[in-house]
């Protein structure tokens, strides 16, 4: 099946990188993405994926637009404060590229639903801003196999992992234990620079599309730090843990555990490997 005239002139300038070209956008347009989180990192990640013509783009999120999240979270209008953000990503997203299937989902990946929930989608993109959501995601990805792409914004700056069930490092390799509640400040104490969500997403978006095509080197064992105020990035090596306690060699985790006692807290833990 090839390409209709309007795709081809949609696509045209991914098209012609030949590592694209028309099988890649057709792969595409036959791929599917679950974007935990219509936020600051999920807008600008489902923003490119819609664009790039990632045919099925499910969007999950329990929350409604508020004005408090519009500096950041470019996928809402000021004319959609109130409404769910599933809805109003669905819209724009539907605006952007409306020959790709938008599914919001209008509540929270939980223990009961994850591993169900991910079956429907090649790849998974963890946007969400707190640790019980980030250390359940990790889990159902590596108990059930499907590739991870992790992101992490707070302040000025962020991070992003991509995880590769028995290939690399997964999250919890990293990151053995959530931080204890109250330890990690969320967006609302800490504050976040737009632009950085923005980096950070976008970068998310880079590694889903190369995930999907097996285009070049994903960031499997290599958490990349983005320090904006500074102006640089930093590559962390990291490895897969024997003793992680989902993927190592004895797990304990065997079936997807939910982290709800522990107070939601947003954006990059601390202190992070090789962090000077
Ligand atoms: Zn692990």
């Amino acid at each position: 099946m090839g390409l209709s005239k309007e795709q081809v002139a949609r696509y045209s300038r991914q098209l012609i990188l030949p590592e694209i070209g028309v099988q890649g956008q057709q792969q595409l347009l036959a791929s599917s993405a679950l974007v935990i989180g219509a936020g600051g990192l999920g807008s600008p990640v489902a923003l490119y994926l819609a664009a790039a013509g990632v045919g099925t783009i499910g969007i999950i999120d329990a929350d409604a637009v508020s004005l408090s999240n519009l500096h950041r979270q470019v996928l809402h209008t000021t004319g959609a404060v109130g409404e769910p953000k599933s809805r109003s990503a669905k819209a724009r997203l539907e605006a952007l590229n409306p020959e790709i299937i938008v599914t919001p989902l209008q509540e929270r990946v939980t223990a009961a639903n994850a591993l169900a929930l991910f079956s429907n989608y090649d790849v998974i993109v963890d946007g969400s801003d707190n640790f019980p959501t980030r250390y359940l995601a990790n889990d159902a990805c590596v108990l059930s196999g499907k590739p991870l792409i992790h992101g992490g914004v707070v302040h000025f700056g962020g991070q992003v992992l991509t995880v590769v069930p028995r290939e690399g490092a997964c999250y919890r390799c990293v990151f053995p234990e959530p931080p204890e509640a109250g330890a990690v400040p969320n967006c609302q104490e800490a504050g976040v620079f737009g632009a950085a969500a923005g980096v950070i997403g976008t970068l998310m978006a880079n590694e889903v599309i190369k995930v999907l095509l097996a285009l070049g080197r994903p960031l499997v064992n290599r958490l990349l730090v983005f320090e904006g105020l500074a102006g640089h990035f930093r590559e962390v090596s990291v490895r897969r843990n024997p003793e992680c306690a989902v993927c190592g060699d004895n797990p304990t985790i065997r079936e997807v555990v939910s982290l709800e006692s522990i107070v939601c807290t947003t954006g990059q833990e601390a202190p992070w490997p090789g962090n000077k």
